[in-house]
């Protein structure tokens, strides 16, 4: 398997190419608008031909490049059948499988930070978007976030899986890059409770401004990251 992890670095958000070495099959993951043409000359140095664009959910906080990358590539994009977007070309749900030669993804289904967020689970990693963070978890203050749907995705799915399962999430804000669920079960402070109602409490305590983009960014993603005044690499990166 092809992995790698870029990183935009105005949102501190990864994006994941994951591709079969065999095939040349490749699938990119949370995509940011401006990087498009980077992960355009990616694909073409490595040989492989984009099949799937994916959001793991709506985000606030940068656009999507899974539009662009369409019109690039007519590649298929996907997001999850919670999302009320209507531009995807498919949408999953939890239990399905996305499928490229050589490669089959497991879909979670992990709201709490958005009531649309995913996790895409591979043999032996998991891309847990903005649900399980390093050291963290996904603020649930916007966009029918919740936090005892959230206590639930973490503690009854993610940390569920075995300990030796790769976490790769959808941002960083520290220069972490990877970890695990048995690394983040013990040293994650926001997993540090004892019930629902601690990590309820300890979400809703928090005091986080909106993301600078979020006006911008949420209405864009809704249809692909598709707008008239966005092109590629218009933020600078
Ligand atoms: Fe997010």
């Amino acid at each position: 398997m092809i992995f790698r992890q870029l990183f935009d670095h105005e949102s501190c958000t990864y994006t994941y190419l994951i591709a079969d070495g065999q095939s040349r099959e490749a699938l990119l993951v949370d995509p940011v608008v401006g990087n498009a043409t980077q992960y355009l000359k990616l694909l073409s140095e490595l040989d492989l031909k984009l099949i799937y664009a994916i959001d793991t959910h709506v985000h606030a906080d940068h656009i999507t490049g899974i539009g662009v990358l369409q019109r690039a590539t007519a590649c298929t994009t996907i997001m999850g059948e919670k999302s009320r977007s209507d531009c995807v070309s498919a949408k999953v749900g939890d239990g399905d499988q996305i499928k490229i030669n050589g490669i089959d993804i497991n879909v979670i289904y992990t709201p709490g930070h958005t009531d649309d967020s995913y996790s895409l689970l591979l043999p032996d990693r998991v891309l847990t978007g903005d649900t399980l963070l390093i050291r963290g978890t996904g603020r649930t203050d916007f966009q029918n976030g919740n936090p005892s749907a959230q206590y639930d995705s973490l503690f009854n799915k993610l940390l569920k899986l075995p300990d030796e399962i790769l976490v790769y999430p959808g941002h960083d804000y520290n220069g972490m890059t990877v970890s695990t669920i048995g690394e983040e079960k013990n040293y994650n402070p926001r997993l540090q409770v004892s019930s629902e109602d601690e990590y309820v409490r300890l979400m809703n305590s928090l005091k986080l401004d909106n993301p600078r983009m979020m006006d911008i960014a949420v209405p864009a993603n809704l249809v692909c990251g598709i707008v008239d005044s966005i092109k590629p690499d218009s933020n600078g990166s």
